[in-house]
C-alpha cells in the first residue's frame, strides 16, 4: 500500500511555456533563454567592453579588471531580472559530480566603518567574485596533491563556457558560473582544466601537421568537437525507495530477470511510456533554457531503459552540458515520481548503460576533418586525420582503456552488450577498401554499391599508383555497433565511455593520445621533406602507407562480443584489460607518463601520480561500499524473511504430520530452502570478512594504494557475486509475499 500511494499520486503538469495569445514557444525561442550568452553580452555591455571581453577570450587570457567589472555588473543585472538572488563557481572535482558553493548578491556597506552609522544593504557583484572565489577544497579528492603543495583550492572562471542560471528556491535562481579548480601553486583538482588543456594540445598538434600538408590553408585555430549519447534507465520512485542497494550503490546486487525482459526486442526505438515521455519533455524545457541543443530522444534496448543525444558543440561545452543533463533529468524525474539511474549496469542480465562520445576535429572556417569529400585531394587530410586516430589507439590503447575504467564499467565491458576490453577501432567495407588499396598499391576494387563504382578517374577505375586517392562517400559507411571505436561516417564514436563518468577525463585521453600520433607523424613528414619547399603527393601516401601498415592490428570489422575476437586479438598482440586496477597501472607507466607529462603536458608529474591514486582509492571505496551494502541487505533483510519461511515451512510440515497429511512439497521445499540458506549464511560471512580486511588497511604510497585496488578486487569482487548468486537462487523459492524487496519485474516493468 505505501508503494501504491506514492506510485498513484497524481503528476505534476507543467506548462509548456507559451506566448501571451496562447501558442506554443518554438524551441527555437526557448533555447538558451536562461544563458548569458555572447548576444546577450553584446546587448548589455558597453561595446568596446563586449569588444575587449571577447579578444581576452579568444586570446585565453585573463580578463583585465575593468572588463571584468563591466561583465559582473551587466550578468548581475541580467540575472537580478530573471530572480538570481545568489551566484555559485561551478566545478567538476575529481569524484565524478560538479560541485557548487552558493555566495548572496547582498553585501552591506559600512559595516567595518567606526561611524556607528547602520549598514547599508545592496546588492553587489564584482569582477574579482565573478573571476575567482576560494572554496574549502580539503574536502574532495586530492590524492595527495594538497597536502605537498597547498591546503588551498581555487575556482576560475573559465570564459570559454558562458553563465547560465539556474531555479533555486521560491522561483528565484541561482547564477551559475562554470569554472576550473586549481589549487594555489597552478597544480589542476579538476576535471576542466585536464580537457581544457587537452583542447591546446591537439590545437597545437594539428595546426604542425596541416602547416605541412596543407602549406596554403593557414588554419588559426583546431577546435575538438564531442556530441555525447547519454543512456539510462528509469524506475518508479517508490520501488527506488524500497531498495537500499539502488540507493546506495546505483545498482541491483541482487535479482532475477523477469520472464521477459528484452529478448522480445521490442524496446530499442519502442513508443516512450507516456509517463516518461512527460518526464523528459519537462526536462527538455528546462534543458534547453539552459542551452543544451538536445536533439534527440528514444527507447533503449533494455525495458525501462532510454537515450537523449545533442547537437555536437566544442567538447567542454559538451561537458558541461551532459553534466548538466543529468542533474536536470534526476531534478525533473524527482517532480515525477521516478528515479533516473545513470549507473553503468543496474540490472544483471539486462543492457547496461553508456555515453557515447562523438569525436571529430573542425577548423575556425568550419570544416570538419572527419568528413571525407568526393574531392579526392581534399582527402589526404582525411586520410591523415584517421590515420593519427588509429595510431593514437594502437600506441596508447590501454590509455584509452584506463580513461573508461571504474568500477561499474568492469560489469558492463564484454558482458556481451558493450565492447570488450580491448580497444580495437571499426572504420567500416569502404575505407578499409580505400587503406588496403594503398598498403598493397593496387587499384580499388569496386563496390557493389553503385556510386561507388562510377569513382573513375580520366574514364578507367582509380589506380592510386598515380599518387591520387579516390573519392570517398560518407553514406557507403556501414555500421558495426559491437566496436568500441567506430568510425560513422564523418566522426569517430568512442563507445565505451559508462553512462555515469565525468568524460572529462576520457576526452582529454583521446585528443593527447591523437595528439602524440600527430606529432610523431609531423617528425614523418619533417624527415621526408627535408629541404624541399613542400611536400609532394608521393611524399604524402609514403608516410600514409607506413601508418596503414603500422595500425593495422587494431582495425577490426567483426563481432566484437564474440570470444573469437578476444582469440584473435591475442594472436595479434592487442592488450586485453579486464579490471580496472590494470588499467589504471597504465597511468603509471614510464612511457606513459613521458608522453602525457614530459612531451605533451596534459598533467603535470604530480597531478597524474595523484589521479593514478584518486581513481585507485575509488575502486577500492565502490567496492568495499557495495560489498558492506550486500552484506547488510543478506543479514538485515534476507536472511530473517527466509528464516521466517522456513519457520512457516517446518510448522506446515509438522502440522501436516500430525494429521496424516501428505507434506512432501512442503519437505522438498523446506530442503531446497535450507540448503540455499546456509550457502548463502556462509557466502554472506566470507564476504563480511573480505569487506573487512580491505577496509582497515590504510595504505599510503601510490604503490601501496594501486596493490590494495588489486586486492580489493580479489577478494570482494567475486565473493559478491557468490552471494548474489544463492540470493538469487533463494527468490525463486521463496513465497513472493515473504521477499522483503521490490523485484526485477517490479522496477523494469512498472512504467
Ligand atoms: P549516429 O550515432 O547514428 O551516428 P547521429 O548522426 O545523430 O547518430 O550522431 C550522434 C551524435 O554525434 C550526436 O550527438 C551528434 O551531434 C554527434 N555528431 C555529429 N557530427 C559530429 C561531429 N562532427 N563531431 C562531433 N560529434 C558529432
Ligand atoms: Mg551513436
Amino acid at each position: 500500500e505505501a508503494i501504491l500511494g506514492t506510485f498513484i499520486k497524481p503528476r505534476p503538469v507543467i506548462d509548456y511555456p507559451k506566448r501571451l495569445d496562447g501558442k506554443h514557444l518554438h524551441t527555437s525561442e526557448i533555447y538558451n533563454e536562461n544563458v548569458f550568452s555572447l548576444k546577450v553580452m553584446a546587448k548589455t555591455l558597453p561595446k568596446p567592453v563586449f569588444a575587449s571581453f571577447l579578444k581576452q577570450k579568444r586570446g585565453r587570457q585573463k580578463l583585465d579588471k575593468y572588463t571584468a567589472d563591466a561583465v559582473a555588473h551587466a550578468a548581475r543585472v541580467w540575472a537580478m531580472d530573471r530572480g538570481a538572488t545568489h551566484f555559485t563557481h561551478w566545478f567538476q572535482p575529481q569524484n565524478g559530480t560538479t560541485a557548487e558553493k552558493h555566495d548572496a548578491f547582498l553585501t552591506l556597506l559600512g559595516v567595518s566603518l567606526p561611524t556607528g552609522e547602520e549598514a547599508v544593504p545592496i546588492d553587489a557583484f564584482s569582477g574579482s567574485q565573478l573571476l575567482q572565489s576560494e572554496p574549502d577544497a580539503s574536502s574532495f579528492p586530492s590524492g595527495g596533491v594538497r597536502t605537498t603543495f597547498e591546503a588551498r583550492g581555487y575556482t576560475i572562471w573559465d570564459t570559454s563556457s558562458p553563465m547560465f542560471i539556474q531555479d533555486g528556491p521560491h522561483g528565484t535562481s541561482i547564477l551559475y558560473i562554470p569554472s576550473v579548480f586549481i589549487s594555489y601553486d597552478g597544480f589542476a583538482l579538476d576535471e576542466r582544466t585536464i580537457l581544457l588543456r587537452s583542447n591546446e594540445i591537439i590545437n597545437s598538434a594539428a595546426l604542425q601537421l596541416l602547416a605541412l600538408i596543407e602549406p596554403e590553408s593557414h588554419y588559426n585555430n583546431i577546435t575538438n568537437t564531442m556530441g555525447l549519447e547519454q543512456e539510462f534507465f528509469v524506475v518508479d520512485r517508490a520501488m527506488y525507495s524500497l531498495r537500499p542497494d539502488l540507493k546506495i550503490t546505483g545498482r541491483t546486487l541482487i535479482g532475477n530477470l523477469p520472464p521477459r525482459h528484452q529478448q522480445l526486442e521490442d524496446h530499442y526505438f519502442g513508443r516512450i511510456p507516456s509517463r516518461v515521455l512527460q518526464m523528459i519533455s519537462d526536462f527538455e524545457i528546462e534543458a534547453l533554457k539552459v542551452g543544451i541543443p538536445l536533439k534527440t530522444r528514444h527507447n533503449e534496448v533494455g525495458p525501462a531503459q532510454f537515450e537523449l543525444a545533442p547537437s555536437f558543440e566544442e567538447s567542454s561545452i559538451a561537458v558541461d552540458h551532459n553534466l548538466l543533463t543529468m542533474e536536470l533529468l534526476h531534478k525533473v524525474a524527482h517532480r515525477h515520481g521516478l528515479r533516473v539511474l545513470f549507473h553503468e549496469k543496474p540490472f544483471k542480465g539486462v543492457n547496461g548503460s553508456g555515453k557515447h562520445c562523438n569525436w571529430s576535429l573542425c577548423s575556425d572556417r568550419g570544416d570538419n576533418f572527419l568528413d571525407p569529400t568526393s574531392r579526392p585531394e581534399n582527402n589526404y587530410r582525411f586520410l591523415i586525420v584517421l590515420l593519427a586516430i588509429l595510431k593514437g589507439i594502437n600506441d596508447y590503447g590501454p590509455l584509452l582503456r584506463a580513461s573508461i575504467a571504474c568500477l561499474a564499467n568492469e560489469h558492463r565491458l564484454g558482458a556481451h552488450e558493450a565492447p570488450p576490453a580491448i580497444l580495437s577501432a571499426f572504420l567500416g567495407a569502404q575505407l578499409n577498401e580505400v587503406l588496403d588499396s594503398i598498403e598493397l598499391d593496387r587499384p580499388l576494387r569496386s563496390f557493389s554499391v553503385p556510386q561507388f563504382q562510377s569513382i573513375q578517374v580520366g574514364g578507367t577505375i582509380l589506380d592510386l599508383k598515380v599518387a591520387t586517392l579516390p573519392a570517398i562517400h560518407r553514406d557507403l559507411t556501414d555500421r558495426n555497433r559491437t566496436s568500441p571505436f567506430a568510425f560513422t561516417g564523418n566522426k569517430f564514436e568512442f563507445r565505451a565511455l559508462g553512462s555515469k563518468l565525468s568524460p572529462s577525463f576520457t576526452i582529454a585521453i583521446i585528443n593527447t593520445v591523437v595528439a602524440a600520433a600527430m606529432l610523431s607523424i609531423v617528425e614523418d613528414f619533417k624527415a621526408i621533406k627535408g629541404d624541399k619547399p613542400k611536400l609532394s603527393d608521393a611524399d604524402k601516401l609514403t608516410v600514409i602507407r607506413k601508418l596503414i601498415v603500422e595500425t593495422k592490428r587494431i582495425r577490426f570489422e567483426g563481432d566484437g562480443y564474440g570470444q573469437s575476437w578476444i582469440d584473435e586479438a591475442t594472436k595479434r598482440g592487442l592488450p586485453i584489460i579486464k579490471t580496472s586496477p590494470e588499467a589504471f597501472s597504465h597511468l603509471n607507466k614510464e612511457a606513459n607518463i613521458d608522453m602525457l607529462v614530459n612531451k605533451l603536458g596534459l598533467f603535470q608529474k604530480a597531478e597524474l601520480e595523484s589521479r593514478f591514486i584518486i581513481l585507485n582509492e575509488r575502486y577500492i571505496k565502490d567496492l568495499v561500499i557495495e560489498g558492506n551494502t550486500l552484506t547488510s541487505i543478506i543479514t538485515q533483510r534476507i536472511l530473517p524473511a527466509a528464516f521466517k519461511y522456513r519457520k512457516f515451512l517446518a510448522d506446515s510440515i509438522s502440522t501436516l504430520k500430525g494429521i496424516g497429511a501428505d507434506s512432501s512439497a512442503e519437505t522438498a521445499t523446506l530442503q531446497k530452502t535450507d540448503s540455499l540458506v546456509s550457502n548463502l549464511y556462509k557466502a554472506n560471512q566470507a564476504l563480511d570478512e573480505s569487506v573487512k580486511y580491505i577496509e582497515v588497511q590504510s595504505p599510503h604510497a601510490a604503490l601501496e594504494i594501486e596493490k590494495l585496488a588489486y586486492d580489493a578486487n580479489k577478494h570482494i569482487f567475486d565473493k559478491i557475486e557468490k552471494v548474489r548468486y544463492y540470493t538469487d537462487a533463494l527468490e525463486l523459492c521463496m513465497a513472493d509475499s515473504e521477499w522483503p524487496m521490490p523485484k526485477y519485474t517490479e522496477l523494469l516493468l512498472t512504467l
